[in-house]
């Protein structure tokens, strides 16, 4: 078969340093072009834009867009327009309703439409899922606190409107406990921190519940210098179960069950590989709901400005 040619569009931090090693790794997967205004990659053919990469650039299966969540709806619907296959770094756009009418050109297109969480292709997500689906879950505890200075230099986006702040980095524990816990979550309550000088929030503390009244809280901050935390800790009935390292390390009774190095972009693209074989869509709103509904029921308050040096 030959392989699916991919053009990678916004050539930024994460299209850096995991897509272009991931689809060198992959079998069947070809990097045929970067879209990008400000930068390229030495001997792939380049376009300043995902427009000019479709009419003048090389032929292309499939785009990979990693540029930030503002700007993705309407890269994704040209890119479905051309009958491109699409994936859509997380989150798959800046609102819940804009990825709607993307499901349904893919679907009219015959061409898929990968919403990936890559939190999800973790290690020990999949083995932490079979676990609990055996055991009663009493409480959640979700721990994500990095240092925004260190992982998203100069990213002025994260902080504008859509960027969704610290939620950037918090809907990734959001993705792995959506995919691990059986039933539906809802936000009860979010307490959101602004910078005073900034459009999207820099802390957020969440609850929220199941139908059978499961209590998980949720912590996320974007200025923890020192150790980073990026944890989910459960009480089960079988005992405590901890999801940690952003879901490469799961340990339950005290004994450690996996502790393995991340390959989470590599299972991304062996998914959508498959995915374009059949042109199937692989679109779960559900991570994005949850931060769109904590800014819909958080308080808000108003916190000293954030500037990028300290
Ligand atoms: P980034 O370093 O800012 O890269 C995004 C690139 O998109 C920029 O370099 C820029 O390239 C292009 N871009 C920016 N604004 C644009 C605009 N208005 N119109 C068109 N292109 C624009 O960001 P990133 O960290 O790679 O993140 C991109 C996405 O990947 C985000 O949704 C993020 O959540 C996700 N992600 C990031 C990480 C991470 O660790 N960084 C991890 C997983 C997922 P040009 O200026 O050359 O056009």
């Amino acid at each position: 078969m030959s392989p699916l040619r991919v053009a990678i569009v916004g050539f930024g931090k994460i299209a850096r340093d995991q897509h272009v090693p991931a689809i060198a790794a992959t079998e069947g997967v070809e990097l045929v072009a970067v879209a990008s205004r400000n930068a390229s990659l030495p001997g792939v053919p380049h376009a300043a834009t995902l427009d000019e990469l479709l009419r003048d650039g090389p032929e292309i299966d499939a785009v990979a867009l990693c540029t930030p969540p503002q700007v993705r709806h309407a890269q994704a619907a040209m890119a479905l327009a051309a009958s491109k296959h699409v994936m859509l770094e997380k989150p798959p756009g800046a609102t819940v309703a804009e990825i709607n009418p993307l499901v349904t050109a893919a679907r009219a297109a015959q061409r898929t439409l990968f919403a990936t969480w890559h939190s999800r292709f973790a290690p020990a997500v999949e083995p932490a899922r079979q676990l609990l689906a055996g055991r009663q879950v009493t409480s959640v505890k979700i721990t994500w606190k990095e240092d925004v200075r260190v992982w998203h230099p100069g990213q002025a986006w994260i902080f504008e409107p859509g960027g969704l702040g610290v939620f950037d980095p918090g809907i990734n524990a959001l993705s792995i406990l959506t995919r691990i816990l059986p039933q539906p979550l809802f936000v009860t309550s979010a307490d959101l921190a602004f910078p005073a000088n900034r459009d999207a929030p820099i802390a957020a503390n969440l609850a929220l519940s199941d139908v059978q009244g499961l209590q998980i809280s949720a912590e996320f901050d974007f200025l923890q210098t020192g150790p980073q935390s990026w944890d989910i800790d459960l009480d089960t009935d079988g005992g405590p179960v901890t999801l940690s390292m952003g879901g490469a390390r799961l340990r339950a009774g005290g004994i450690e069950l996996v502790d393995a190095a991340e390959a989470e972009y590599a299972g991304l693209y062996r998914r959508f590989s498959e995915l374009c074989a059949t042109g199937e869509a692989d679109v779960d709103l559900a991570p994005l709901q949850l931060v769109a509904d904590a800014f819909l029921l958080g308080r808000r308050r108003m916190v000293e400005p954030f500037e990028d040096e300290p």
